[in-house]
């Protein structure tokens, strides 16, 4: 099968012509065409996002913020526009609402150290959940080493979904805040954070969502939310490495110390005394990735093009398909079977490692992703080291879940 004679299937928008637009994905891999299912780990860039890159780097090129000159004004201009465009995408009221960061992981520990060096003291709890990437759960877990507090976990059921009566009943007086996934990276469950921020928020308690996997499959209203901080990655929503958010409600954001310090985040300094910048600048120290900002812009007008909607139905189509198509596979068991899913399939093989079909699939030019997915806590809840995790983007094909159906079977055979 090569890219150019796929036999596409009719879809809510044209495939052929989006699958252009990726110029990776015309690439052969051990001697096939690639097939390219590792979107959760990191989504392929389209040629505007590539163009956007180059073009500021081949004739744009200025440090921001501080210069005098044409060059570093238009760029001031462009990265400021870049930030509206990421506080338009996902509806925030303000653009200084928006921090850019180096991605998910900082965004979080951000709020973690900054947020636990006012409000966290000996004895209190935070509360986040099983099925938490553990970029969503160390940082935590440091806070509260360092802080003498406790970490208290929402239990989930088999299917993958949170058990809210639990997570009900796991305030307390001492809890300070809630960090929870929007969408499972693992599992693809979808949670239902709008019920479960509310929740919170009778208790007066802030939400931090990672928005991570989210971000990138749906339209994401972080005011219709009432999110206090969510945060994602660039480079998962079809943008460059390097890049994400920490959207926080403004009065949220005004209230946390500054996280790292130094150029760029000020307004004056003495050796006295040093006054901050307001937001955004105050938390963002040194020359950033301003290459990465207007990638990510680019990105998500890109999607913008092509519709939310349109993408959240193709890979609801192409889940679906593989679901019905992988569930007739023996002895391959489908780890999170949640109601509500996001376009991620994961799976495991009795009687094989992860790490063995991952390394088989490769070899027919299909990219998934083995391991335990940085979900250690998940892999002991259902006792299994690993799953196989197939993770589709809107430009993927129904052909492309045959193939792997087909390279899945040769697998078994070969292992077993
Ligand atoms: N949270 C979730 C749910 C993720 O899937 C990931 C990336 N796998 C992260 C956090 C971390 O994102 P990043 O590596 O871009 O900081």
């Amino acid at each position: 099968m090569t890219p150019t004679n796929l036999e596409f299937q009719t879809a809510p928008f044209d495939i052929k012509k989006i699958r252009n637009d990726f110029p990776i994905l015309v690439r052969t891999v051990n001697g096939k065409s690639l097939i390219y299912l590792d979107n959760g780990a990191t989504a392929q860039k389209p040629q505007a996002v590539i163009d956007a890159i180059s073009n500021y780097y081949s004739h744009e090129n200025a440090n921001i913020h501080r210069g005098v000159h044409t060059l570093s004004r238009e760029m001031t201009d462009a990265y400021e526009a870049a930030r509206t465009v990421i506080q338009k995408h996902i509806n925030a009221a303000f653009s200084h609402e928006i921090i850019f960061t180096k991605g998910t992981t900082e965004s979080i520990n951000l709020v973690a150290f900054c947020f636990a060096k006012k409000n966290i003291f000996k004895g209190d709890e935070i509360i986040i959940s099983q099925m938490e990437h553990h970029s969503n759960i160390l940082p935590w877990q440091q806070i509260c080493e360092e802080k003498g507090a406790v970490l208290k976990v929402i239990q989930i059921n088999e299917k993958g979904e949170l058990l809210l009566e639990e997570y009900k009943n796991l305030f307390s007086s001492k809890t300070k805040i809630v960090a929870i996934t929007h969408i499972s990276n693992t599992l693809g469950t979808i949670n239902p954070i709008k019920e479960m921020i509310a929740l919170a928020h009778e208790k007066n308690i802030p939400v931090l969502v990672d928005g991570a996997q989210a971000v990138p499959h749906s339209k994401i209203d972080v005011q219709d939310l009432d999110a206090d901080f969510y945060c994602f990655s660039a480079h998962k929503v079809f943008g460059p490495t390097g890049v994400g958010v920490l959207y926080g409600k403004e009065k949220l954001l005004n209230a946390l110390p500054p996280y790292q310090t130094g150029g760029g985040t000020i307004k004056t300094v003495t050796f006295e005394k040093t006054i901050y910048e307001e937001l955004p600048l105050k938390f963002e120290a040194g020359t950033p990735n301003i290459a990465g900002g207007i990638g990510f812009a680019a990105a998500l007008n890109y999607i913008q093009n092509i519709g939310l909607e349109k993408i959240f139905l193709q890979e609801h189509t192409l889940l679906n398909y593989a679901t019905e198509k992988l569930s007739t596979i023996k002895d391959l068991r489908i780890i999170g079977t949640a109601k509500e899913k996001a376009s991620v399939l994961s799976f495991f093989i009795e009687g094989t490692h992860p790490f063995d079909v991952g390394t088989i699939l490769d070899q027919l030019g299909i990219a998934v992703r083995t391991g335990h997915h940085c979900t250690q806590p998940l892999m002991q809840f259902y006792g299994i080291p690993g799953t196989i995790r197939a993770s589709f983007a809107f430009y993927n094909t129904k052909e492309e879940i045959d193939e792997l159906a087909n390279g899945i079977e040769r697998t078994i055979k070969m292992l077993k």
